[in-house]
């Protein structure tokens, strides 16, 4: 039998081992298939800005990752990793558990840096945990107007349609409140509005700011963040609150197998998201990403993780197809509507190249949005 040791219960984790099982079952492959994770909660963090804006509550953010046994078939083992042995194939946990395994899945996300820019994390609120999105929402209740700046010191960062969704939502928040006099800058290092996204997203982007009043300012370079300033290379933009994106890496457990190149970022090889050293190992996580040209959100961890499933069970069943990385859709909130985005792939050899543009303008994509992850959630809850 051969053994697959899944590392991490977030979307990537998710993804794969419920594709491994169900192929695994459906084609008689006799295959083990085990999910470790530290926390029991497999969290939707898309809705915490939701959370952050009062249209959700925090126990709609997350459902239990252990009833994956039940709905998916695969076993779950709620414990920390606190050791990757590669050399051996084998992982040590906080709960004192050695696995051994065939296949290593490492899903473990990412780690928040907010250390790395001067005055990061003493200032400012963020929604980027539960616990963050919590103490946004207590400052946004009570914000009666004045300025808000939304601050990108560095990307990519997670989902990087985030900060200007968020202007967007914003200006829909506090207009529902009947609070007119705040002033939303955003500040990030992308020349233009989403521009990662290719030229009709900007366009779209641009425009929504436009309609929403809010300001752009493209941030040359980090200095300092102080209690009511943010500081850049080209700008000082004063602010009553501050909401900032956090800066990723590669987490801790996980540093051993960083790049050269950019430390920041898994050492990995595409097109199917393996670690070069060690050929049955493999990394999908945002840290695994801009390596390989891609996006670092959900939407393009999801199709990786099918990538790297139908690699795995190629190996273990040869003649199984490995699956080509599909068109990942972006799907977001504008200002009293939403759009959809696609980009399209090709592996270049070394990284893959992409193509992205503009699908649908619609207040109903807002609605798709939001019940596709309620919906995801639902099916963990029995
Ligand atoms: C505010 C916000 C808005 C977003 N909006 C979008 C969006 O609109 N569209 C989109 O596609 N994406 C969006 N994203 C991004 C998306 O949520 C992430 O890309 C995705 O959740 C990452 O999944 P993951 O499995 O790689 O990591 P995670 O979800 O972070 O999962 C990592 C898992 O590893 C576990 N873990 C960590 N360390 C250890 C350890 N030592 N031992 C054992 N387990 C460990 C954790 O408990 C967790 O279960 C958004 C993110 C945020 C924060």
């Amino acid at each position: 039998m051969a053994r697959v040791l899944i590392l991490g219960g977030g979307t990537a984790g998710l993804v794969a081992g419920r594709y491994l099982k169900a192929e695994a079952d459906r084609l008689g492959i006799d295959l083990d298939v085990t999910m470790v994770t530290a926390s029991e909660r497999h969290y939707m963090p898309p809705l915490f800005m939701e959370v952050a804006l009062g249209s959700a509550s925090a126990d709609e953010t997350w459902a239990p990752i252990k009833n994956a046994e039940k709905v998916y078939g695969f076993k779950v083992e709620v414990d920390r990793v606190t050791e990757i042995d590669l050399a051996n194939r084998q992982v040590k946990t906080e709960g004192g558990k050695t696995y051994d395994y065939d296949y290593l899945f490492l899903g473990l996300g990412v780690k928040y840096v907010w250390d790395k820019y001067k005055g990061m994390s003493e200032y400012g609120y963020h929604n980027y945990t539960l616990e963050g999105a919590l103490e946004l929402h207590k400052a946004l209740s009570e914000f009666k107007g004045g300025k808000i700046v939304i601050y990108t010191p560095e990307g990519p960062h997670r989902c990087g349609i985030y900060p200007y969704e968020m202007s967007l939502n914003l200006r829909m928040y506090f207009e529902h409140r009947g609070i007119e006099n705040v002033e939303i800058t955003v500040v990030h290092p992308d020349k233009r509005p989403g521009i990662g996204l290719g030229p009709d997203l900007v366009r779209f982007f641009e425009r929504e700011m436009e309609k929403a009043n809010v300001k752009f300012i493209h941030n040359e370079g980090h200095v300092e963040i102080t209690p009511d300033k943010v500081v850049t290379k080209n700008a000082e933009v004063d602010y009553d609150l501050l909401i900032k994106i956090p800066p990723i890496a590669i987490p801790d457990v996980m540093s051993f197998m960083a790049s050269e190149k950019d430390p920041r970022w898994a050492k990995v090889i595409g097109p199917d998201f393996r670690y070069p050293d060690y050929d049955e190992v493999y990394i999908v996580s945002e840290a695994s990403m801009p390596p390989l040209g891609l996006l670092t959100a959900g939407v393009p961890l999801h199709n990786a993780s099918i990538v790297a499933a139908t690699s795995i069970l190629h190996r273990i069943h040869g003649g199984y197809p490995v699956a080509e990385y599909a068109p990942t859709m972006c799907v977001g909130h504008g200002y009293n509507t939403g759009f959809s985005g696609n980009c399209e792939y090709e592996w270049a050899g070394s990284k893959y190249k992409r193509e992205c543009y503009l699908l649908v303008k619609s207040p109903l994509v807002r609605l798709m949005k939001d019940s596709f992850y309620r919906g995801w959630l639902d099916s963990l809850r029995l």
